[in-house]
Protein backbone atom coordinates (compact mmCIF):
# COMPACT_ATOMS: atom_id res chain seq x y z
CA UNK A 1 0.00 0.00 0.00
CA UNK A 2 1.35 3.46 -1.12
CA UNK A 3 0.41 6.51 1.24
CA UNK A 4 1.09 9.44 -0.77
CA UNK A 5 1.77 12.86 1.30
CA UNK A 6 -2.03 14.26 1.19
CA UNK A 7 -2.88 11.17 2.58
CA UNK A 8 -0.13 11.23 5.43
CA UNK A 9 -1.50 14.43 6.27
CA UNK A 10 -4.94 13.30 6.59
CA UNK A 11 -4.18 10.41 8.65
CA UNK A 12 -2.00 13.22 11.11
CA UNK A 13 -5.20 15.21 11.17
CA UNK A 14 -7.79 12.21 11.99
CA UNK A 15 -5.44 10.94 14.90
CA UNK A 16 -5.14 14.29 16.41
CA UNK A 17 -8.99 14.71 16.53
CA UNK A 18 -9.44 11.42 17.80
CA UNK A 19 -6.92 12.49 20.87
CA UNK A 20 -9.19 15.52 21.25
CA UNK A 21 -13.14 13.61 21.14
CA UNK A 22 -11.80 11.15 23.55
CA UNK A 23 -14.66 8.92 21.03
CA UNK A 24 -14.54 5.18 22.11
CA UNK A 25 -12.30 4.00 19.57
CA UNK A 26 -13.15 0.87 17.08
CA UNK A 27 -12.00 -2.46 18.35
CA UNK A 28 -10.67 -3.11 14.97
CA UNK A 29 -7.09 -4.46 15.82
CA UNK A 30 -8.55 -6.86 17.51
CA UNK A 31 -6.31 -9.95 17.52
CA UNK A 32 -3.93 -8.24 16.23
CA UNK A 33 -0.42 -8.07 17.71
CA UNK A 34 1.97 -5.08 17.03
CA UNK A 35 5.54 -4.67 18.56
CA UNK A 36 6.81 -1.07 18.80
CA UNK A 37 10.40 -0.51 19.19
CA UNK A 38 11.11 2.75 20.92
CA UNK A 39 8.95 3.90 23.97
CA UNK A 40 9.88 7.81 23.30
CA UNK A 41 6.54 10.01 22.74
CA UNK A 42 6.31 8.42 19.03
CA UNK A 43 6.06 4.94 19.91
CA UNK A 44 4.15 6.08 23.20
CA UNK A 45 1.91 7.67 20.71
CA UNK A 46 1.63 5.25 18.02
CA UNK A 47 1.19 2.40 21.02
CA UNK A 48 -1.72 3.90 23.14
CA UNK A 49 -3.57 4.42 19.90
CA UNK A 50 -3.34 0.84 18.93
CA UNK A 51 -4.16 -0.58 22.04
CA UNK A 52 -7.76 1.70 21.84
CA UNK A 53 -8.00 0.16 19.17
CA UNK A 54 -7.78 -3.30 20.42
CA UNK A 55 -4.32 -4.30 19.36
CA UNK A 56 -2.33 -6.37 21.47
CA UNK A 57 0.95 -4.28 22.04
CA UNK A 58 4.36 -4.74 23.21
CA UNK A 59 6.51 -1.73 23.45
CA UNK A 60 10.55 -3.05 23.55
CA UNK A 61 12.42 -0.02 24.93
CA UNK A 62 16.66 0.00 25.29
CA UNK A 63 17.25 2.18 28.12
CA UNK A 64 15.71 1.87 32.25
CA UNK A 65 12.90 4.74 31.25
CA UNK A 66 10.59 5.80 29.41
CA UNK A 67 10.18 8.91 27.06
CA UNK A 68 13.64 9.13 25.08
CA UNK A 69 14.60 12.36 24.80
CA UNK A 70 11.95 13.70 26.90
CA UNK A 71 13.44 13.21 30.07
CA UNK A 72 13.40 15.02 33.35
CA UNK A 73 15.55 15.19 36.44
CA UNK A 74 13.90 16.82 39.61
CA UNK A 75 16.32 16.67 42.02
CA UNK A 76 17.54 20.17 41.78
CA UNK A 77 14.35 21.48 42.98
CA UNK A 78 13.51 22.92 39.38
CA UNK A 79 13.20 19.97 36.16
CA UNK A 80 16.51 19.65 34.15
CA UNK A 81 15.46 18.67 31.15
CA UNK A 82 18.07 16.67 29.46
CA UNK A 83 15.95 16.48 26.34
CA UNK A 84 12.91 18.76 25.00
CA UNK A 85 12.45 21.64 27.36
CA UNK A 86 9.78 23.77 25.40
CA UNK A 87 5.93 23.13 23.95
CA UNK A 88 7.09 24.84 21.13
CA UNK A 89 4.22 27.36 19.98
CA UNK A 90 1.49 25.61 22.46
CA UNK A 91 -1.23 26.63 20.92
CA UNK A 92 -4.95 24.68 20.47
CA UNK A 93 -4.13 22.93 17.91
CA UNK A 94 -0.45 21.94 19.38
CA UNK A 95 -1.03 18.13 20.74
CA UNK A 96 1.61 18.05 23.73
CA UNK A 97 -0.27 21.47 24.38
CA UNK A 98 -3.33 19.38 24.18
CA UNK A 99 -1.50 16.53 26.47
CA UNK A 100 -0.21 19.44 28.81
CA UNK A 101 -3.99 20.27 29.54
CA UNK A 102 -5.59 16.90 30.11
CA UNK A 103 -2.75 16.60 32.78
CA UNK A 104 -3.63 20.20 34.37
CA UNK A 105 0.58 20.91 34.01
CA UNK A 106 1.68 24.48 34.34
CA UNK A 107 3.61 26.12 32.15
CA UNK A 108 5.92 29.50 32.44
CA UNK A 109 6.09 31.71 29.26
CA UNK A 110 9.72 32.45 27.71
CA UNK A 111 10.33 35.30 25.78
CA UNK A 112 13.65 35.36 23.69
CA UNK A 113 13.61 39.10 24.00
CA UNK A 114 14.30 39.55 27.57
CA UNK A 115 17.89 38.43 26.60
CA UNK A 116 21.33 40.45 27.42
CA UNK A 117 24.29 40.26 25.40
CA UNK A 118 28.06 40.17 26.69
CA UNK A 119 30.79 40.69 24.34
CA UNK A 120 33.82 38.84 23.81
CA UNK A 121 35.40 40.75 26.58
CA UNK A 122 32.50 40.35 29.32
CA UNK A 123 30.83 43.21 28.31
CA UNK A 124 27.09 44.11 27.90
CA UNK A 125 26.21 45.26 24.74
CA UNK A 126 25.24 48.59 24.58
CA UNK A 127 21.91 50.59 23.18
CA UNK A 128 23.42 50.73 19.43
CA UNK A 129 25.43 47.07 19.57
CA UNK A 130 21.79 45.54 20.52
CA UNK A 131 20.34 47.67 17.38
CA UNK A 132 22.42 46.56 15.32
CA UNK A 133 22.17 42.93 15.69
CA UNK A 134 18.38 43.57 15.69
CA UNK A 135 19.33 44.63 12.37
CA UNK A 136 21.36 42.17 11.42
CA UNK A 137 19.19 39.53 12.01
CA UNK A 138 15.97 40.88 10.89
CA UNK A 139 17.77 41.73 7.45
CA UNK A 140 19.91 38.39 7.33
CA UNK A 141 16.31 36.14 8.46
CA UNK A 142 14.43 37.98 5.36
CA UNK A 143 16.54 37.37 2.57
CA UNK A 144 17.20 33.97 3.53
CA UNK A 145 13.20 33.35 3.72
CA UNK A 146 13.29 35.27 0.51
CA UNK A 147 16.49 33.34 -1.46
CA UNK A 148 14.65 31.08 -3.84
CA UNK A 149 17.80 29.42 -5.51
CA UNK A 150 17.19 25.60 -5.78
CA UNK A 151 20.47 24.28 -4.90
CA UNK A 152 20.48 22.12 -1.76
CA UNK A 153 24.24 21.71 -2.43
CA UNK A 154 24.89 24.87 -0.37
CA UNK A 155 25.06 25.18 3.42
CA UNK A 156 23.68 28.22 5.48
CA UNK A 157 27.33 29.09 5.65
CA UNK A 158 27.93 29.31 2.16
CA UNK A 159 24.26 31.96 1.70
CA UNK A 160 25.11 34.30 4.82
CA UNK A 161 28.36 35.03 3.49
CA UNK A 162 26.77 35.67 -0.28
CA UNK A 163 23.63 37.12 1.11
CA UNK A 164 25.64 39.17 3.56
CA UNK A 165 29.07 39.68 3.39
CA UNK A 166 31.27 39.99 6.43
CA UNK A 167 28.54 39.05 8.96
CA UNK A 168 30.37 36.00 9.95
CA UNK A 169 33.04 37.72 10.81
CA UNK A 170 31.27 40.06 13.27
CA UNK A 171 31.26 38.41 16.51
CA UNK A 172 27.53 40.08 16.63
CA UNK A 173 26.91 37.93 13.61
CA UNK A 174 28.82 34.79 14.39
CA UNK A 175 27.10 34.93 17.94
CA UNK A 176 23.59 34.68 16.40
CA UNK A 177 24.41 32.18 13.78
CA UNK A 178 25.30 29.73 16.82
CA UNK A 179 22.64 30.82 19.06
CA UNK A 180 19.97 31.21 16.72
CA UNK A 181 20.43 29.14 13.79
CA UNK A 182 22.26 26.27 15.08
CA UNK A 183 20.40 25.99 18.09
CA UNK A 184 17.23 25.74 16.29
CA UNK A 185 18.41 23.28 13.88
CA UNK A 186 20.61 21.49 15.81
CA UNK A 187 23.71 21.42 13.54
CA UNK A 188 26.64 23.96 12.73
CA UNK A 189 26.14 26.03 9.75
CA UNK A 190 28.28 24.05 7.78
CA UNK A 191 26.37 21.00 7.72
CA UNK A 192 23.03 22.72 7.28
CA UNK A 193 21.20 22.74 3.94
CA UNK A 194 20.21 26.82 3.48
CA UNK A 195 17.67 25.90 0.77
CA UNK A 196 15.48 23.41 3.67
CA UNK A 197 16.55 24.77 6.66
CA UNK A 198 13.42 26.79 7.22
CA UNK A 199 11.03 24.76 4.77
CA UNK A 200 9.12 23.53 7.97
CA UNK A 201 6.03 24.72 9.66
CA UNK A 202 5.49 25.81 13.73
CA UNK A 203 2.34 26.09 15.88
CA UNK A 204 1.30 29.74 16.96
CA UNK A 205 2.05 31.22 20.22
CA UNK A 206 5.21 31.80 22.65
CA UNK A 207 6.97 29.12 23.71
CA UNK A 208 6.23 27.73 27.55
CA UNK A 209 8.41 25.11 29.70
CA UNK A 210 6.74 22.79 31.99
CA UNK A 211 7.67 24.18 35.64
CA UNK A 212 7.23 20.27 37.16
CA UNK A 213 8.86 18.96 34.26
CA UNK A 214 7.91 17.95 30.49
CA UNK A 215 7.67 14.26 31.46
CA UNK A 216 4.46 14.70 33.46
CA UNK A 217 2.92 14.58 30.10
CA UNK A 218 4.51 10.52 29.87
CA UNK A 219 2.25 8.53 32.41
CA UNK A 220 -0.92 9.04 30.94
CA UNK A 221 0.23 8.22 27.54
CA UNK A 222 1.81 4.80 28.79
CA UNK A 223 -1.28 3.96 30.87
CA UNK A 224 -2.41 0.41 30.77
CA UNK A 225 0.55 -0.07 28.17
CA UNK A 226 3.23 -3.22 28.29
CA UNK A 227 6.35 -2.04 27.95
CA UNK A 228 9.76 -3.78 28.47
CA UNK A 229 12.26 -1.85 29.28
CA UNK A 230 16.07 -2.72 29.17
CA UNK A 231 15.42 -4.31 25.93
CA UNK A 232 17.30 -3.23 23.20
CA UNK A 233 16.27 -4.42 19.53
CA UNK A 234 18.82 -5.54 17.37
CA UNK A 235 16.86 -7.13 14.21
CA UNK A 236 13.26 -6.62 12.77
CA UNK A 237 12.55 -9.22 9.98
CA UNK A 238 9.86 -8.85 8.05
CA UNK A 239 7.65 -9.77 4.83
CA UNK A 240 4.11 -9.03 4.09
CA UNK A 241 2.95 -11.85 6.01
CA UNK A 242 4.17 -10.54 9.50
CA UNK A 243 7.50 -9.58 11.58
CA UNK A 244 9.95 -11.13 13.71
CA UNK A 245 11.66 -9.04 16.24
CA UNK A 246 14.43 -10.64 18.10
CA UNK A 247 12.40 -14.03 17.63
CA UNK A 248 8.59 -12.28 18.85
CA UNK A 249 6.34 -12.69 15.85
CA UNK A 250 3.91 -10.32 15.44
CA UNK A 251 1.37 -8.94 12.51
CA UNK A 252 3.29 -5.39 12.32
CA UNK A 253 5.80 -3.61 13.87
CA UNK A 254 6.02 0.09 14.28
CA UNK A 255 10.17 0.90 14.46
CA UNK A 256 10.13 4.65 16.82
CA UNK A 257 13.76 4.60 17.41
CA UNK A 258 15.95 7.94 16.93
CA UNK A 259 17.45 8.35 13.05
CA UNK A 260 21.12 8.20 15.08
CA UNK A 261 20.07 4.41 15.71
CA UNK A 262 19.33 4.11 12.29
CA UNK A 263 22.35 5.65 11.14
CA UNK A 264 24.57 3.71 13.09
CA UNK A 265 22.96 -0.03 11.75
CA UNK A 266 23.17 -1.18 14.95
CA UNK A 267 19.37 -2.86 13.97
CA UNK A 268 19.39 -5.22 11.11
CA UNK A 269 16.60 -4.93 8.77
CA UNK A 270 15.65 -8.80 6.95
CA UNK A 271 15.34 -7.82 4.59
CA UNK A 272 17.15 -4.33 4.16
CA UNK A 273 15.25 -1.47 4.50
CA UNK A 274 14.28 0.07 0.87
CA UNK A 275 16.95 1.67 -1.13
CA UNK A 276 14.84 5.27 -0.84
CA UNK A 277 14.47 4.72 2.81
CA UNK A 278 18.09 3.84 3.12
CA UNK A 279 18.74 7.49 1.19
CA UNK A 280 16.76 9.02 3.63
CA UNK A 281 18.44 7.62 6.86
CA UNK A 282 22.09 8.68 5.25
CA UNK A 283 21.06 12.32 3.60
CA UNK A 284 19.21 13.52 6.58
CA UNK A 285 21.55 15.12 9.20
CA UNK A 286 21.13 14.21 13.19
CA UNK A 287 23.14 16.59 15.15
CA UNK A 288 23.64 17.23 18.74
CA UNK A 289 22.99 19.98 21.45
CA UNK A 290 24.64 19.78 25.29
CA UNK A 291 23.44 21.00 28.29
CA UNK A 292 25.23 22.01 31.95
CA UNK A 293 22.96 23.12 34.83
CA UNK A 294 24.62 24.47 37.45
CA UNK A 295 22.31 25.15 41.18
CA UNK A 296 24.18 28.04 42.54
CA UNK A 297 23.57 29.17 46.40
CA UNK A 298 23.10 32.17 45.53
CA UNK A 299 22.60 34.44 42.12
CA UNK A 300 25.12 36.75 41.22
CA UNK A 301 23.39 37.17 37.80
CA UNK A 302 20.80 39.74 37.58
CA UNK A 303 17.46 37.45 38.28
CA UNK A 304 15.06 38.99 36.08
CA UNK A 305 16.74 38.37 32.65
CA UNK A 306 15.74 35.47 31.44
CA UNK A 307 18.82 34.83 28.95
CA UNK A 308 21.66 35.61 28.33
CA UNK A 309 23.81 35.52 25.47
CA UNK A 310 27.91 35.49 25.92
CA UNK A 311 30.12 35.70 22.88
CA UNK A 312 32.78 32.79 23.28
CA UNK A 313 35.42 31.40 21.43
CA UNK A 314 35.01 28.36 19.74
CA UNK A 315 31.83 29.39 18.03
CA UNK A 316 28.33 27.52 19.89
CA UNK A 317 30.63 27.26 23.31
CA UNK A 318 28.09 27.46 26.08
CA UNK A 319 26.86 30.67 24.08
CA UNK A 320 23.39 30.53 25.80
CA UNK A 321 22.12 30.86 29.11
CA UNK A 322 18.67 30.51 30.69
CA UNK A 323 18.15 31.69 34.01
CA UNK A 324 15.50 29.70 36.09
CA UNK A 325 14.98 32.32 38.74
CA UNK A 326 12.67 33.73 35.66
CA UNK A 327 10.32 30.67 36.24
CA UNK A 328 11.06 29.24 39.41
CA UNK A 329 13.05 29.93 43.16
CA UNK A 330 15.89 27.72 42.21
CA UNK A 331 19.29 29.51 41.38
CA UNK A 332 19.80 27.35 38.51
CA UNK A 333 21.67 28.59 35.09
CA UNK A 334 21.33 26.26 32.27
CA UNK A 335 23.94 26.60 29.72
CA UNK A 336 23.72 25.38 26.00
CA UNK A 337 26.81 24.79 23.44
CA UNK A 338 25.87 24.65 19.92
CA UNK A 339 26.64 23.67 16.36
CA UNK A 340 30.36 21.49 16.03
CA UNK A 341 31.35 22.35 19.75
CA UNK A 342 28.11 20.71 20.93
CA UNK A 343 29.93 17.22 20.00
CA UNK A 344 32.98 17.94 21.37
CA UNK A 345 31.61 19.17 24.49
CA UNK A 346 29.52 15.36 24.41
CA UNK A 347 32.64 14.07 25.11
CA UNK A 348 34.09 16.00 27.57
CA UNK A 349 33.59 13.95 31.04
CA UNK A 350 31.43 16.28 34.01
CA UNK A 351 34.21 17.67 35.36
CA UNK A 352 35.94 18.97 31.93
CA UNK A 353 32.22 20.26 31.38
CA UNK A 354 31.94 21.91 34.04
CA UNK A 355 35.25 24.22 34.19
CA UNK A 356 34.32 24.71 30.74
CA UNK A 357 31.47 26.37 31.28
CA UNK A 358 32.70 27.87 34.51
CA UNK A 359 35.44 29.78 32.70
CA UNK A 360 32.90 31.33 30.62
CA UNK A 361 30.34 32.22 33.58
CA UNK A 362 33.97 33.55 35.09
CA UNK A 363 34.60 35.83 31.79
CA UNK A 364 30.97 37.87 32.35
CA UNK A 365 30.65 37.87 36.23
CA UNK A 366 34.43 36.83 37.29
CA UNK A 367 35.16 36.50 41.19
CA UNK A 368 31.55 36.67 41.85
CA UNK A 369 30.89 32.79 40.16
CA UNK A 370 31.08 30.91 43.31
CA UNK A 371 31.40 26.75 43.37
CA UNK A 372 28.03 25.29 42.23
CA UNK A 373 26.32 22.83 44.47
CA UNK A 374 25.01 20.80 42.37
CA UNK A 375 25.41 19.78 37.95
CA UNK A 376 23.73 18.09 35.72
CA UNK A 377 25.18 17.62 32.09
CA UNK A 378 23.41 15.56 29.00
CA UNK A 379 25.75 13.71 26.20
CA UNK A 380 23.19 12.82 23.77
CA UNK A 381 25.83 12.01 21.09
CA UNK A 382 27.87 9.57 23.25
CA UNK A 383 24.75 7.17 23.85
CA UNK A 384 24.07 4.50 21.61
CA UNK A 385 20.18 4.57 22.09
CA UNK A 386 20.11 8.38 20.52
CA UNK A 387 23.17 9.20 18.84
CA UNK A 388 22.18 12.97 19.09
CA UNK A 389 19.85 15.11 19.33
CA UNK A 390 17.50 15.63 16.46
CA UNK A 391 17.09 15.42 13.17
CA UNK A 392 18.22 18.49 10.68
CA UNK A 393 17.89 19.04 6.89
CA UNK A 394 21.58 18.42 5.63
CA UNK A 395 23.37 20.07 2.57
CA UNK A 396 23.21 17.37 -0.16
CA UNK A 397 19.33 16.38 0.88
CA UNK A 398 15.65 17.07 -0.11
CA UNK A 399 12.81 17.54 1.96
CA UNK A 400 11.55 14.46 0.08
CA UNK A 401 13.84 12.03 1.65
CA UNK A 402 11.78 12.88 4.98
CA UNK A 403 8.36 12.15 3.40
CA UNK A 404 9.94 8.84 2.29
CA UNK A 405 9.73 7.16 5.81
CA UNK A 406 5.86 7.65 5.31
CA UNK A 407 5.14 4.86 3.15
CA UNK A 408 4.98 1.19 5.23
CA UNK A 409 7.40 -1.07 3.93
CA UNK A 410 6.42 -4.03 2.99
CA UNK A 411 2.64 -3.45 4.52
CA UNK A 412 4.00 -4.59 8.00
CA UNK A 413 7.21 -2.22 9.07
CA UNK A 414 6.13 1.25 9.63
CA UNK A 415 8.60 3.96 10.88
CA UNK A 416 7.61 6.52 13.22
CA UNK A 417 9.88 9.49 15.08
CA UNK A 418 10.41 13.08 14.75
CA UNK A 419 12.77 12.42 12.31
CA UNK A 420 10.12 10.93 9.99
CA UNK A 421 7.75 14.30 10.22
CA UNK A 422 9.52 17.00 8.26
CA UNK A 423 6.67 19.57 9.03
CA UNK A 424 7.65 20.00 12.71
CA UNK A 425 11.02 17.44 12.55
CA UNK A 426 13.16 17.87 15.56
CA UNK A 427 9.92 18.65 18.22
CA UNK A 428 7.64 16.49 20.79
CA UNK A 429 4.39 17.27 18.62
CA UNK A 430 6.07 15.98 15.45
CA UNK A 431 7.10 12.88 16.90
CA UNK A 432 3.56 12.70 18.54
CA UNK A 433 2.18 12.84 15.23
CA UNK A 434 4.27 10.43 13.72
CA UNK A 435 3.46 8.00 16.11
CA UNK A 436 -0.19 8.56 15.65
CA UNK A 437 -0.12 8.36 11.82
CA UNK A 438 1.94 4.94 12.35
CA UNK A 439 -0.98 3.46 14.26
CA UNK A 440 -4.02 5.06 12.09
CA UNK A 441 -1.51 3.65 8.98
CA UNK A 442 -1.85 -0.08 10.36
CA UNK A 443 -5.68 0.64 11.27
CA UNK A 444 -6.52 1.89 7.91
CA UNK A 445 -4.16 -1.64 6.20
CA UNK A 446 -6.84 -4.16 8.07
CA UNK A 447 -9.21 -2.21 6.61
C1 LIG B 1 18.83 18.43 23.94
C2 LIG B 1 17.48 18.37 23.27
C3 LIG B 1 16.65 19.46 23.33
C4 LIG B 1 15.39 19.41 22.72
N1 LIG B 1 14.54 20.46 22.86
C5 LIG B 1 13.28 20.36 22.40
C6 LIG B 1 12.31 21.33 22.74
O1 LIG B 1 12.60 22.27 23.49
N2 LIG B 1 11.05 21.19 22.24
C7 LIG B 1 10.71 20.15 21.43
O2 LIG B 1 9.54 20.09 20.99
N3 LIG B 1 11.59 19.19 21.11
C8 LIG B 1 12.87 19.26 21.59
N4 LIG B 1 13.75 18.27 21.35
C9 LIG B 1 13.38 17.22 20.42
C10 LIG B 1 12.42 16.19 21.04
O3 LIG B 1 12.91 15.82 22.30
C11 LIG B 1 12.36 14.98 20.13
O4 LIG B 1 11.99 15.40 18.80
C12 LIG B 1 11.33 13.94 20.55
O5 LIG B 1 11.30 13.75 21.95
C13 LIG B 1 11.68 12.63 19.84
O6 LIG B 1 10.74 11.64 20.16
P1 LIG B 1 10.85 10.23 19.43
O7 LIG B 1 9.82 9.37 20.04
O8 LIG B 1 10.88 10.43 17.96
O9 LIG B 1 12.31 9.68 19.79
P2 LIG B 1 12.95 9.33 21.20
O10 LIG B 1 12.34 10.13 22.27
O11 LIG B 1 14.41 9.41 21.01
O12 LIG B 1 12.52 7.81 21.43
C14 LIG B 1 13.16 6.75 20.79
C15 LIG B 1 13.36 5.62 21.81
O13 LIG B 1 13.96 4.51 21.14
C16 LIG B 1 14.81 3.86 22.08
N5 LIG B 1 15.73 2.99 21.35
C17 LIG B 1 16.82 3.32 20.65
N6 LIG B 1 17.39 2.22 20.10
C18 LIG B 1 16.62 1.18 20.47
C19 LIG B 1 16.68 -0.22 20.21
N7 LIG B 1 17.64 -0.77 19.45
N8 LIG B 1 15.74 -1.03 20.77
C20 LIG B 1 14.76 -0.52 21.56
N9 LIG B 1 14.66 0.80 21.83
C21 LIG B 1 15.57 1.64 21.28
C22 LIG B 1 15.47 5.04 22.78
O14 LIG B 1 16.05 4.64 24.00
C23 LIG B 1 14.29 6.00 22.95
O15 LIG B 1 13.64 5.81 24.18
C24 LIG B 1 14.99 18.26 21.99
C25 LIG B 1 15.84 17.15 21.96
C26 LIG B 1 17.06 17.19 22.60
C27 LIG B 1 17.93 15.96 22.60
Amino acid sequence: MTITRREALKFAIAAFFSSFTGAAASQSLAGKKVIVVGAGIAGLGAAQQLHAQGAEVIILEAENYIGGRIRTDNSMGAPFEYGAGWIHGPSAQNPIKVLAEQVNATTAETDDDILEVFDDQGKPLSDDAYDHLDDLYKSLKRKLNAHEEHDETRSLRDIINQLKPGYLEDPIGRWMATAYFEFDIGAGIDDISAMNAFADEAFENEDVVFTEGYDIILAPLAAGLNVRLNTRVSRITYDNKGVDVDGMKANYVVCAVPLGVLKAGTITFVPPIPEAVQTAVDKIGFGTVTKIAFKFDNPFWDVETQYFGIMTEPKGRWNYWLNYRTFSDENILLGLSFGDYAPKADKMDEREMTEDAMQVLRSVWGDKVTAPQQVLTTHWSENPSFNGAYSYPQVGGSVAQFDSFVEPIAGRLFMAGEHTFFKYHSTTHGALLSGRRAATAIATAEE
